[in-house]
């Protein structure tokens, strides 16, 4: 115990040992929040106030639950397996595996991805002759999700014109079509559960009496949903412990609300708020650019942070003229960390956009050092994966409809678009599964369809008695997937992917605790139930918290759970020793040595959409203090005067970030300044010929007309509009115009003999 609580400063130790009540534990980031909340959960079961099965501790993503577990077993010997931690879904999954009957979902019930979820509403307006320019799939998902993480279904969303009363309508469809097909997108899994929890009266009794101590990290970024079913957990008695940053808020635009610290605050009246302000992770000249930046938002709760590390290196600045310079830099950088002895997973690459990480990967490639990207295509998006899944949804589920449509003509088995229209139509009309409307189509389609409900039914009844590993192996062959894509010409990259699949399998079974024989479409056996469940007074059957997997669902189901929530690791890269890359939102808690922050450029980072919307600056500052403080000893930030992305060609502005971080702590590796522009031009290599490819004819007309003293890529400075990069100059002489981006006003296009114009 001694040992448990040595480490830990007067404030950590005061939080660590709070009596059971409600806290809250607001501080910056790196001062050590995550590792008291793990301490704590510690320290309660270790002073015996709280059986394991007594805590319940959400995380915001797989890997920090499993990080906690990690660090519990190395705290104390503690079988972590049976423990409620992990993340809002993962946790809403169980609890609903354990009473699916009462949320009314059928046992082996399915989890969409996004990816499903959007195919499933684009077939849904097609099916209900929505034309689909004006209610575009992508804005009924958001609008559905957005109503489901309010707590609303469609009858409690407000519709004040024929446009939104219409997508109420189809968000009642959507919803009826999910219940038929048995499956539920993530915003479900926590709505379901909510609304099981608040009518069901004995079963929320029984979990509010259980979960004594309630435990949150990363409070900041809930969303109204999730702290009402917090709410609803505790009940009177739960003492909910929460801890989170407010300068750490970036998932707004998901629908997190800030404003649930202070709400927390006031309903749960909290009286025990305390503030961690040292910060053990960054030294400090990292620090105070963290600092510096974020005092320019103006909505702060407040706290300062402060470190004993010493200032440490100044921050690294460089400046490029294209990504593909900015990537070249990444990767000598890198080689001189490694060869000072640092080691590549300590060092992390991020971007605030998706679309950035193509140049840099390709780098690392051609440079032959390993990486690993986070976030990026999950394993189980692949599309040959999520062929091999569909097979297995199908086989768990019939009535899963996605997966039937995905499957039923992959690989080609004669199937056309007319049978599968007429099949709709079927299955429409008698308000059936496509599976259960096989059976209403006559003729060729018929046979067709029928062949395929066959070699469903056979591989059901050939595995009913295999482990999921080798089930998985027997659909890979008898779908025929294998067979497929041995044909194809760049084939052998998916069957090793469909192979990894197996492996998966085979790692899950065993990290889940599920025999190793243990056959994989089994359901828990009424033995397992009888064990460990509890009958509440209305009769009403719970499992114990302590269940594990095995006891709630089979093994496919789980692992199709898996394959759903499980956060975009590649697994068949785990455990190598490489380069980390990662968007900023994905890197959220996690800390490493060195931290490469790129693309810090007006349009990119602060992101252009976040321009439009209120408050949209401040959460990209919030994101970049993120970013900032991941590193512990070294950071480096660049941005690059040209950018390649979307297929278009970005000529950029610094960011105005540079402009808000403490000159002392930086230190510019190339010129602050621009350039001239003909030093520009002096790089023939340089982005322009790599990058504008055809264009290039132009502007290189362009450059020879412009007799007016002004150059593509020169820098210059406008009175109303501030410092600017010239794009392109259109006429000659006295009619002379130029395009000239003025990062955050935007692009302008200036006559050159009127506009007052300074050079750079
Ligand atoms: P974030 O806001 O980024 O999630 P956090 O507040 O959760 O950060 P932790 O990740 O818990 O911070 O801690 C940051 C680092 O500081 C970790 O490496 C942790 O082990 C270390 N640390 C925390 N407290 C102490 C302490 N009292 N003594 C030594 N190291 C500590
Ligand atoms: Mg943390």
């Amino acid at each position: 115990m001694q040992n448990l609580l040595h480490n830990l400063n007067p404030e950590q130790l005061a939080a660590v040992t709070l009596p059971a009540q409600p806290a809250l534990i607001l501080a910056g980031a790196g001062s050590g929040k995550t590792r008291v909340l793990t301490t704590r959960i510690a320290w309660l079961i270790q002073t015996g106030q709280v059986s394991p099965a007594g805590i319940l501790a959400v995380t915001f993503t797989n890997k920090a639950a499993k990080e906690m577990m990690t660090r519990l077993s190395a705290m104390m010997p503690i079988n972590t397996r049976g423990m409620w931690i992990g993340t809002f879904h993962g946790l809403c999954n169980r609890l609903l595996r354990a009473h699916y009957r009462d949320a009314a979902l059928p046992q082996t019930f399915q989890i969409l991805d996004s990816q499903d979820q959007l195919s499933m509403i684009k077939r849904l307006l097609k099916a209900n002759n929505i034309d689909d320019e004006k209610y575009p799939p992508r804005n009924l998902m958001y609008f559905i999700n957005g109503a489901k993480d309010n707590g609303l279904r469609a009858q409690d969303v407000e519709a004040h014109d024929d446009y939104n009363r219409k997508m109420v309508e189809l968000y009642e469809i959507y919803d009826q079509q999910c219940q038929r097909e048995g499956v539920v997108d993530f915003a479900e899994l926590l709505l379901r559960t909510y609304e099981l929890l608040s009518r069901n009266q004995p079963l929320r009794e029984h979990y509010q009496s259980r979960f004594k101590h309630i435990l949150v990290d990363e409070f900041q970024d809930t969303n109204n949903l999730q702290y009402n079913w917090l709410k609803l957990m505790a009940g009177t008695q739960g003492a909910v412990f929460a801890v989170g940053d407010d300068d750490q808020s970036i998932y707004a635009f998901r629908g997190a609300n800030v404003g649930n610290m202070s709400a927390f605050e006031r309903e749960f009246k909290v009286e025990n708020l305390i503030k961690l302000e040292q910060n053990y992770r960054s030294h400090g000249h990292i620090l105070d650019t963290a600092n510096t930046l974020i005092a320019n938002n103006t909505k702060r709760l407040g706290k300062n942070l402060h470190t004993d590390a010493g200032h440490g290196e100044q921050v690294r600045i460089f400046e490029s003229t294209s990504d593909l310079q900015e990537a070249q830099w990444i990767i000598e950088e890198t080689k001189s960390l490694i060869a000072e002895g640092g080691t590549r997973s300590e060092i992390a690459v991020l971007y605030r956009s998706n679309a950035q990480s193509r140049v840099i990967e390709h780098a690392l490639f051609s440079a032959g050092i390993p990486y690993r990207v986070y976030g990026g295509q999950r394993f189980f998006e692949r599309a040959e994966v999520k062929h091999a899944i569909a097979y297995l949804q199908l086989m768990d589920n019939l009535h899963n409809d996605s997966a039937f449509l995905r499957v039923v003509n992959f690989p080609t088995r004669g199937i056309g678009a007319r049978s599968l229209e007429q099949l709709q139509d079927a299955a429409r009309q008698y308000g059936i599964s496509l599976y259960a409307a096989v059976p209403y189509i006559s003729g060729k389609a018929g046979t067709s369809l029928g062949a395929f409900v066959k070699l469903i039914e056979g591989a059901r009844f050939e595995t009913q008695h295999l482990p999921l590993p080798e089930m998985v192996q027997v659909v890979l062959d008898a779908s025929g997937l294998i067979t497929h894509y041995q044909k194809e010409k760049e084939g052998a990259d998916r069957i090793e992917n469909l192979e990894q699949l197996v492996s998966a399998a085979t790692l899950f079974v065993s990290e889940e605790g599920f025999g190793h024989d243990a056959p994989a479409l089994m359901g828990p056996t009424s033995k397992q139930m009888a064990g460990p469940a509890i009958t509440t007074q209305d009769g009403i059957e719970v499992l114990d918290a302590d269940a594990p997997l095995p006891a709630v669902m089979s093994p496919l189901s789980a692992f199709l759970s898996h394959a759903s929530l499980e956060a975009g690791d590649n697994q068949a890269q785990a455990g190598q020793d490489a380069l980390q890359l990662m968007t900023v939102h994905s890197a959220k808690g996690l800390e490493f040595d060195a931290v490469f922050i790129t693309g810090l450029e007006e349009g990119l980072f602060p992101h252009e959409n976040s321009q439009k919307e209120e408050g949209g600056v401040e959460e990209e500052r919030r994101l970049m203090y993120v970013a900032i403080t991941r590193a512990k000893r070294r950071l480096y930030i660049s941005f690059s005067q040209t950018r390649m992305l979307h297929g278009q060609m970005r000529y950029n502005m610094k960011s105005r970030f540079f402009d808000e971080m403490p000159e002392d702590s930086l230190k510019w590796l190339s010129p602050k300044v621009h350039p001239p522009a003909h030093q520009w031009y002096a790089h023939p290599k340089a982005a322009w010929e790599d990058a504008l490819g055809a264009g290039s004819n132009r502007i290189a007309q362009n450059i020879v007309k412009s007799d007016i003293g002004w150059r593509i890529g020169e820098s210059v400075a406008h009175a109303k509009f501030g410092e600017g990069v010239i794009v392109n100059i259109e006429g000659s002489g006295g009619s002379a115009r130029a395009h000239i981006n003025f990062g955050r006003h935007g692009m302008k296009l200036l006559d050159l003999s009127i506009a007052k114009l300074d050079k750079l």
